[in-house]
């Protein structure tokens, strides 16, 4: 394939503007180097194109989802399950989404901000139950970034002490709402424990941004910079430094590679136009998505590497895992005919329930924690999720809007966040046959729960039926047998894939070493949830931007030291 070679040697070149690649570009720039960096998706600005105070009304659609939109039209994040001209393939029996953003900044302009640390335990999960497999680092390797990324980037939260939910440098947490005081006596009566959030969205000015004026819109894009996302916090630092250089709408298609056997660049496609292009770097970072990196590595094959860069182990694509998940929402009588109230806060819920119980008292071996939703939320298309779920209510003209009236902020819901254990079985490959329009072969992907998560998500669905029951509610729907997988939600739905590319000690169990560096090729480097060993009942991306600033920080001593 004829590449136009570029002249220029940057020091660095970065693959995804994401949550890892964010850091990257922050970390590497500000140490001096001289970073291009490349992103399939186009430009965007949350101070200018966040929509964050228009009403549903004033729009045709009222909200309603879009092809490009899938969480609703005013969502920040520009993306989707599926991908004109990008598609994916499963394997036969195979259910598995792969939610890809396709933007500056990627997913981190909609995440829900739920940024929970690592426990120590999270990172030696085999020494303690014989499952899965240890991290070659621990929690105390990882503490001081994390200290870093809350510092530099902002989060709320409480300290409370827990043995595997390490407290962070926290900023004051939002009060709890009429509807999670609820939940919170509840919680407490059956003993379950209940906390408040842990999300990256600050409630006091910090490092020169404004704090959060609670309009609960933070899924459309800040305008005043007060939630986190790759674009408003880690790229601006960046830019200003004078040495990065952002290339848009650019599909990286595989990293290449000098005679000596060291990463010397990275082909793409320059999308708006379809031209192959090459951009030349003394050092390659992929943080892609933890599947688009390893799709990356896969298809970089050469004489050197014929089953692709980076995998003498054979282990680029496997052990992929996704946090479990299932949800279970009920219609709560008292919350009924309340006194009109303003219950808005940050885009997010106020409060969350950490894991509480002892796993080696239980028929499942990984914990989970629960996302809490519901309340006075501004209204839209799909509001409430259909009025003819509720027991006695609807019909037409002022019955229908009386019903509405008495029901808005009735719902409560509950989700489960759980701990995957890697399996053989759930991975991602190289489709033989199916290529994306730009002729680059696409993934396909492979996926199997055990009984170790189906088991989980009954003890899910169990306990919040009994939350519900427990504040006089009635839940919508019936439980789900062990036919339907006890409702679990399908591989990558919960959108928290990690792994393809993991780390460890032994290069022929792993494929880059504990700072994100390829085993194979030293000047290749991984910097997203490919390298990730296991899963954690937490949401992954705190960790990933601490990883990654580990990484850049790796990256910059070696460069210092001529290493590299
Ligand atoms: C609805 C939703 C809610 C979420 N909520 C949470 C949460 O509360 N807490 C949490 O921890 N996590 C959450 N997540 C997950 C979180 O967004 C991801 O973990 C995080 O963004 C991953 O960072 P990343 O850098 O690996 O990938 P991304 O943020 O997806 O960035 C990857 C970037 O790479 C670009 N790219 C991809 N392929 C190529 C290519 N070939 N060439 C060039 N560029 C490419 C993409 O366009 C994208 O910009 C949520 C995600 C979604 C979608
Ligand atoms: S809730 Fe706060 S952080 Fe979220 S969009 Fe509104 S002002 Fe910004």
């Amino acid at each position: 394939m004829p590449l136009q070679a570029q002249r220029k040697v940057y020091d660095v070149c970065i693959v995804g503007s994401g949550a890892g690649g964010g850091m990257a570009a922050y970390m590497l720039t500000q140490a001096g180097a001289d970073v291009v960096l490349l992103e399939a998706g186009g430009p965007w600005d949350n101070t200018k194109d966040s929509v964050m105070l228009k009403w549903p009304y004033d729009s045709p659609l009222r909200g309603a989802s879009t092809k490009e939109r899938p969480f609703g039209e005013f969502d920040a994040c520009i993306g989707g399950w599926d991908i004109d001209g990008e598609p994916y393939t499963r394997a036969p029996g195979t259910e598995f989404g792969w939610w890809r953003a396709r933007m500056v900044g990627g997913r981190t302009n909609h995440w829900g901000r739920i940024s929970l640390r690592f426990g120590p335990n999270d990172f030696r999960r085999k020494s303690l139950d014989g499952l899965g497999d240890d991290w070659p680092i621990g929690y105390d390797d990882v503490a001081p970034y994390y200290d870093r990324v809350d510092d530099l980037i902002g989060i709320f939260g409480s300290r409370e002490n827990l043995p595997n939910e390490p407290d962070g440098h926290f900023l004051p947490p939002p009060a709890p709402r009429c509807y999670e005081l609820l939940v919170k006596e509840a919680a407490d009566r059956l003993e379950v424990t209940c906390i408040p959030s842990r999300l990256s969205i600050i409630t006091r000015p910090h490092n020169g941004r404004a704090a959060c004026h609670y309009c609960g819109q933070c899924y459309r894009g800040c305008h005043t910079n007060s939630n986190f996302s790759s674009t408003n916090v880690l790229l601006p630092p960046a830019q200003a430094t004078g040495r990065l250089t952002l290339i848009t709408g650019a599909m990286a298609r595989e990293v290449t590679l000098g005679s000596d056997g060291l990463a010397n660049g990275v082909a793409y496609v320059e999308k708006a136009g379809g031209a192959d292009q090459h951009v030349r770097a003394r050092i390659v970072v992929l943080a892609a998505s933890a599947c688009e990196s390893a799709r990356l590595l896969l298809n970089s094959k050469s004489g050197r590497f014929p089953q692709g860069l980076a995998n003498s182990s054979g282990l680029v694509g496997k052990y992929l895992t996704d946090t479990t998940g299932t949800d279970v929402a009920g219609f709560i009588p008292k919350l009924m005919n309340s006194i009109p109230h303003n219950e808005d806060g940050v885009g997010g819920g106020h409060l969350y329930c950490p894991w509480w119980l002892d796993n080696r008292k239980l028929d499942f071996p990984r914990g989970y924690h629960i996302e809490i939703w519901g309340g006075r939320g501004m209204p839209s298309y799909g509001f409430m999720g259909g009025i003819e779920s509720y027991p006695e209510f609807g019909g037409y003209g002022t019955a229908l809007k009386d019903s509405y009236r008495r029901l808005y902020g009735t719902t409560v819901g509950f989700s489960g966040r759980g701990e995957m254990i890697p399996n053989e079985k759930s991975f991602c490959e190289i489709d033989p046959v199916v290529k994306d329009r730009w002729g680059i072969p696409v993934l396909r992907f492979h996926w199997e729960w055990t009984d170790h998560e189906y088991r989980q998500v009954r003890h899910m669905q169990e306990t919040f039926r009994a939350l519900i029951d427990e504040m006089g509610g009635e839940v919508f729907s019936p439980m789900p047998t062990r036919e339907k997988g006890y409702g679990i939600a399908a591989g990558g739905r919960i959108i928290h894939e990690l792994g393809g590319a993991r780390m460890g000690s032994d290069p022929a169990r792993s494929v880059v070493n504990a700072y994100g560096q390829a085993h194979d090729v030293r000047n290749l480097f991984v910097a997203d949830g490919a390298s990730f060993v296991s899963q954690a009942d937490k949401n992954p991306t705190w960790t990933i931007l601490a990883l990654s600033m580990r990484t850049s920080e790796f990256i910059a001593a070696q460069r210092g030291q001529g290493a590299l």
